[in-house]
């Protein structure tokens, strides 16, 4: 019986995942092991950061050239509302290093995350901002994904 329990949660390391996170106010705080400050998790066979695996979790694969930032500046934090996939450019300026940030230029014909400001992948809101339909679509399969998953939350 502890075999098949065991082997269950291994091939749902997402379940593993999910063991290790309460609920902080908006943030997922990691309760296992860290380094610099940053969760981690063994998962295929190595020592991955637990932030990383949520991204890849809930809205999908991260390019090899991309940083995940916290845009909660908790480190250990894994709510994937609080992740964002940036070049390594982008974080090093947001780590606040002065220099950079006249470098700073925010592209009107892509949103955010890379994604054009077609025709085809353009919405207006109410209020009459663009806004980027791919990143809509990735954001209700994240709602939907955390809508199904139970995360437990601190009690005070
Ligand atoms: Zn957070
Ligand atoms: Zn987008």
């Amino acid at each position: 019986m502890i075999n098949q329990s065991l082997q269950y949660k291994h091939q749902n390391p997402i379940l593993r995942f999910i063991d290790h996170i309460q609920k902080n106010g908006e943030c997922w705080d990691w309760t296992s092991t860290r380094k610099d400050g940053y969760g981690t998790f063994w998962y295929k066979g190595k020592i991955r950061y637990a932030h990383r695996i949520s991204y890849e979790f809930f809205r999908g694969d991260i390019t090899d050239n991309l940083q995940i930032d916290h845009l909660c500046r908790n480190r250990s934090c894994v709510n994937p509302d609080h992740l964002e996939a940036v070049t390594q450019a982008v974080n090093v300026q947001r780590g606040s290093s002065p220099r950079l940030t006249a470098k700073r230029q925010t592209s009107k014909t892509h949103c955010p995350h890379g994604h054009p400001y077609d025709e085809s992948n353009t919405y207006y809101c109410p209020k009459g901002f663009r806004k980027c339909i791919e990143c809509r679509r990735t954001q209700q399969r994240v709602d939907y994904k955390k809508s199904r998953l139970k995360i437990p939350s601190v009690h005070r």
